[in-house]
């Protein structure tokens, strides 16, 4: 279900310029960098967005609970020092609300409103081989001639919003958590059903439980999670954060994950106590440390693996105490290992579980074969009755949202065709056969998965301004991954992806979210650090993973 006010085009909409230098398509948080620097630049640049403000991702995830679970003060722009400091965090892991006014201090100070185009879909994009220029078309009728097309699209933006047979039948209100309408649903009385228990669903889940009738949680795999320490934010801590921009600005960028910590232990190197006792005291941080910063073994070796999600599984079973609940809720020895799943941070999520008006049923063996009118009905015929349905299902990840546009590269190539066959990408900013065609968030750089999204959205665009700089620089007007780089980037990351645990289990980091996605870890798991060093020495070699090209007939021919 869409609201209004998310797609109505109003009177006073922008129409794109007919002839740019760049189009960016998304006003997220790679968006808007990437606007701004390509302007600084003295590109002619516009962006365009399907939504009717800025803010992407934290635009349309405003689901009850939705927020941070990257410490606020580290989900940052570290580009300009006064922007970071002339903004204010009310909290350690601030919620949606404040994260979209956040974002709309960004587009506020840096004046990039003037050239967005809101409630403006993209919707096809064809190159011309002739004149090297993307021909790209709107849901509103623009069509633009751009040099550069620059998908800053989202790794988490495509929905999966058909998810079950008789969804339009439903006689109450469908939602997608990814789609959450902006004045809300409302929930008081109401009996309503949460289908997922991902990061999302475990937000909506705790924070909607105290205000509805009654809750039916549907559980398929349970989560691995860890609780989160929240505390708010005053003067002192503001002082605090903002007096280190210096060393977050030198450090975040390096480390492997893309946060301000780094894996500090060698599990080999201590003895059962003494890692006991640091994963006690990394699980005490109420953060995602005991993921990102405890014990990188647990990403390669099974028994580390299985170790510490014993201590995890020991923690959530002590907080559930219920068989029922700790059967259907605490992942099982042989599932999978923690930290190979995304990790979620919750606050007060199980216990949620302990109250009157919330149920748990387990989908694993009897799953949600289609919404009926009244609602939810499983496999063995039994029919959940609700008001609402709230469906924290996941979204087609990395390569979703570009491939959810028609877009057609040299001798008729489709790049949804494409990432139908095997999902590749050169570095996971350019596909072969689709030059002048640049990407964040894309599948196969370090995104969500082991990332903290802002550092690498960052990167990413920074990387992308400045190959478009050394194309300016060297008279070059096309640049395009070779068959032979695009191998060799393919090649290394699966390598490295491969030979981490990741790969063997089952959800949207491997792509098996989607039926008939082709697998393949979306993310690269070499480290923050490494993929941003890899990337700027590929720029300083002269970019060998790639082909530059000038056009041979004037451009505007
Ligand atoms: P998700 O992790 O893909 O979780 C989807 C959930 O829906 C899973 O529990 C899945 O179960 C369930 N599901 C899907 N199809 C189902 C079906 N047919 N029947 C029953 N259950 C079904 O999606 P998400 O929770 O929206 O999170 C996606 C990502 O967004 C996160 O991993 C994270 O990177 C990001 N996120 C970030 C934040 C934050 O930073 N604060 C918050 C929320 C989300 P199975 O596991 O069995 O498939």
């Amino acid at each position: 279900m869409l609201d209004a006010h998310q797609t109505a085009a109003s009177a006073d909409r922008k129409a794109v310029p007919a002839r740019l230098d760049a189009l960016v398509i998304g006003a997220g948080v790679a968006g808007l960098y990437q606007l701004h620097q390509l302007r600084e630049m003295g590109l002619k640049t516009h962006a365009c967005d399907t939504a009717s403000d800025v803010g992407g991702t934290w635009y349309w995830n405003r689901y009850p609970g939705a927020k941070f679970d990257s410490e606020a003060y580290i989900y940052q722009y570290l580009f300009d020092e006064q922007l970071y400091k002339g903004w204010t965090w009310s909290e350690r892991f601030p919620g949606q609300p404040e994260i979209e006014r956040w974002l709309h201090y960004i587009a506020d100070t840096l004046d990039l409103r003037r050239d967005i185009s809101f409630s403006t879909k993209v919707v096809k994009a064809v190159f011309n081989d002739a004149t090297g220029r993307w021909t790209v078309e709107t849901d509103q009728g623009d069509v633009i001639d751009t040099q550069f097309l620059i998908g800053c699209t989202g790794m988490l933006s495509a929905p999966l919003e058909d998810r079950f047979p008789g969804q339009s039948s439903f006689r109450g209100e469908i939602v997608h958590t990814g789609r959450y309408p902006k004045g809300g649903l409302s929930l008081d009385g109401k009996r309503v059903a949460v289908i997922g228990t991902g990061a999302t669903g475990i937000q909506v889940i705790q924070t909607i439980a105290p205000d509805v009738a009654h809750l039916t949680v549907f559980v398929r795999t349970p989560q691995y999670v860890l609780p989160m320490k929240n505390p708010k934010y005053g003067p002192d801590e503001a002082r605090w954060y903002k007096g280190r921009f210096d060393e977050l600005k030198a450090n975040i960028p390096h480390t492997f994950t893309g946060f301000e910590y780094d894996f500090e232990n060698t599990w080999a190197e201590l003895t059962p106590e003494q890692r006991r006792s640091v994963l006690e005291e990394i699980h005490a941080d109420g953060s995602l440390k005991l993921w990102l910063a405890s014990f990188a073994e647990m990403f390669f070796d099974e028994d580390v693996s299985e170790e510490i999600s014993e201590f995890v599984r020991e923690k959530m079973r002590a907080r559930l105490k219920d068989p029922y609940l700790i059967d259907i809720l605490v992942p099982k020895t042989g599932d999978y290992g923690f930290g190979t799943h995304r990790v979620p941070l919750e606050t007060g999520y199980l216990e949620t579980y302990l109250r009157d008006n919330v149920e748990a049923v387990s989908v694993r063996d009897n799953p949600i074969t289609e919404i009926v009118p009244e609602g939810v009905k499983l496999r063995d015929g039994t029919v959940y009755a609700v008001d609402t349905i709230i469906m924290a299902v996941g979204f087609d990840a990395g390569s979703g949202a570009l491939a959810r546009i028609d877009i057609t590269g040299r001798e008729g190539m489709k790049l949804a065709e494409e990432w139908r066959k095997d999902i590749r990408t050169t570095l996971g900013l350019m596909k072969f056969g689709f030059p002048n065609l640049f990407m964040t968030g894309a599948p196969l750089a370090p995104s969500a998965a082991l990332c903290n999204m802002t550092t690498c959205l960052q990167q990413q665009t920074e990387w992308i301004a400045r190959c478009i700089q050394d194309m300016r620089d060297s008279g070059k007007d096309v640049i395009e991954p070779t068959e032979a780089g695009e191998d060799e980037w393919v090649r290394h990351h699966d390598e490295t992806a491969n030979a981490t645990l990741i790969a063997k289990t089952e959800s949207w980091y491997t792509g098996s979210n989607v039926p008939g996605k082709p697998r393949r870890v979306l993310s690269y798991t070499g480290g923050v650090g490494t993929y941003r060093k890899k990337c700027d020495e590929i720029a300083a070699d002269g970019y060998p993973l790639f082909a530059m090209s000038k056009v041979a007939a004037p451009q505007d021919a």
